[in-house]
């Protein structure tokens, strides 16, 4: 089955009533709780909200919520924060935690990554059989070629203060990996 034929993912909206682009598709962030049955949507524990290490029952939640909700097209946000959220060790445990989890379901993951890419790339060589997306990618030349050379995707959208470091990056980015023809698809 194909999910849509919209060309260009938004990875990050936050809006509650879709009022997107029509060659946009949006997947939506939001609290738990609230629902839009008219949105693409992923789930995952975000670092941000972890205080201690996931309990075996939070991860079976997470695990039969993505494997029933019919709109779920992938794990996350999920990740690594080095400015947030628990103490290292936690964070990484519980990303590796969901690895595992979207490692069983075949699910995509939709990876949060702020100041800990030495650590992610490292994390990575246990994982390289998952498929990630890194979003809100702003980083350079020469992260970017570490990440696509391990198969990782980066997720970008414009910000105000764009600066030249970024445009560069954009122009490296490989022109065929803008649109999600080809990877949003399912049996
Ligand atoms: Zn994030």
């Amino acid at each position: 089955m194909i999910l849509q034929e919209r060309p260009y993912i938004d990875f990050h909206t936050h809006k509650a009533v879709h009022a997107g682009e029509d060659d946009v598709m949006e997947i939506v962030s939001m609290h738990q709780h609230i629902k839009n049955e008219a949105d693409w949507l992923t789930l995952g524990y975000h670092p941000w909200w972890l205080h201690e290490v996931l309990t075996k029952e939070a991860l079976n939640e997470l695990s039969t919520a993505l494997s029933i909700h019919p709109r779920c097209l992938a794990l996350g946000e999920c990740g690594l924060d080095g400015l947030k959220g628990a103490t290292r060790e936690i964070q990484e445990q519980n990303f590796e935690a969901q690895l595992a989890i979207a490692r069983a379901l075949s699910l995509p993951v939709i990876i949060h990554c702020v100041r800990q890419f030495d650590r992610l790339l490292q994390i990575r060589r246990q994982w390289r059989d998952t498929k990630w997306v890194i979003h809100g990618y702003r980083r350079n030349v020469i992260l970017t070629r570490q990440l696509l050379d391990e198969g990782i995707g980066v997720s970008v959208s414009p910000f105000p203060d764009m600066n030249s470091s970024f445009t560069e990056m954009l122009h490296f980015l490989p022109m065929e990996s803008f649109t999600s023809k080809q990877t949003v698809t399912t049996e």
